[in-house]
């Protein structure tokens, strides 16, 4: 059979649980999941490698109205997504009612002219026969290619999926080596378990306020030595994220390097710091730094076009 690969997009409101179908299809963590949305900012990219198919899997930010500059590059994230793809994959909750959030993604899909997937999320949670009205519900709303019901936390329906996906794809080369299972440079990924473990934490308005950065990362023989920025917005929260003694800083460090620990494997020695930048939602410098792929971009303007031999 001839090798076939391609680029799937997962879009959806925040919550639906692209990050978690995302890790579940790949084996590894490469995009943070929690109970509280709007944890993914940036597109993440994870690679699912089979012996017939390579899928470049898209973890999108959730889909809502563009607010602050943080919110503006979310929404831009999700815009440069739609170039060059094979599926775009609406996921939904079926556990949760239908309601504005979902006719937004809806009117957001539109855009796309390929064939569209409706993914009926958590079905752990509900009872079958509710599906079937839900499935007529969204299918008023859009002529989707394929409708799946899954549970991207337990892995039902997703072998069905899958296949799904890479009836759809062309034949081609793997985009990505075998072994890699994410484009995320390490310490991309490393600031996002750090900032995972900081949202599991704490609560309230904490999360959202929340943003690390690496300052240093250095690999060396079988170890790591990272330094982490963790930026919140207020005095109190800068409190609420250290605790008593040091001690809610302390668990996050110890959980994060753990994670890391694994998905590196290597050893890890890491320092964490946490700083208060007031509104750093609202500051481009501060969001632009967030944005590892703008980075690499610049990077090799600057650098030039590489030279011809
Ligand atoms: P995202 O915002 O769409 O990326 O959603 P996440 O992947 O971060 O998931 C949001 C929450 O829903 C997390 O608490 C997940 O554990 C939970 N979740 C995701 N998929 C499922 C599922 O299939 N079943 C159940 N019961 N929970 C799920
Ligand atoms: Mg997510």
């Amino acid at each position: 059979m001839p090798f076939k690969s391609g680029f799937v997009a997962i879009v959806g409101r925040p919550n639906a649980g692209k990050s978690t179908l995302v890790n579940t299809l790949v084996g590894q963590k490469v995009s943070i999941v929690s109970p509280k949305p709007q944890t993914t900012r940036n597109r993440v990219q994870g690679i699912l490698n089979r012996e017939d198919a390579q899928i470049v899997l898209i973890d999108t930010p959730g889909i809502h109205k563009p607010e602050t500059a943080l919110n503006r590059m979310m929404v831009d994230e999700l815009e440069n997504t739609l170039d060059g793809l094979d599926v775009l994959s609406l996921i939904v909750d079926a556990s949760a009612s239908f309601g504005a959030g979902d006719r937004f993604a809806l009117e957001w899909i539109r855009r796309f002219t390929g064939p569209a997937f409706l993914l009926l999320n958590k079905i752990d949670r509900v009872a079958k026969p509710l599906l079937l009205p839900l499935i007529d519900r969204y299918r008023k709303e859009f002529d989707f290619a394929e409708v799946y019901p899954i549970s991207a936390l337990t892995g039902a329906g997703c072998f069905d999926l899958v296949s799904g996906w890479i009836a759809r794809l062309s034949e081609g080369d793997p985009y990505f080596p075998a072994d890699q299972f994410t484009d995320q440079p390490e310490r991309f990924l490393a600031a996002e378990i750090i900032r995972e473990k900081a949202i599991l934490a704490t609560h309230e308005e904490v999360p959202h306020a929340l943003c690390v950065l690496v300052d240093d990362f250095e690999e060396g023989q079988g170890i790591v030595r990272m330094r982490a920025t963790i930026y919140v917005e207020r005095e109190g929260q800068k409190g609420i994220l250290i605790g008593k003694g040091g001690a809610t800083l302390k668990k996050i460090g110890t959980q994060a390097r753990r994670e890391l620990e694994s998905i590196l494997g290597t050893k890890l020695f890491l320092e964490s710091f946490v700083k208060v930048q007031p509104n750093w939602r609202q500051n481009p410098a501060m969001v632009r730094q967030l944005d590892w792929r703008r980075q690499l971009e610049q990077l090799a303007d600057l650098q030039g076009p590489s030279e011809s031999v």
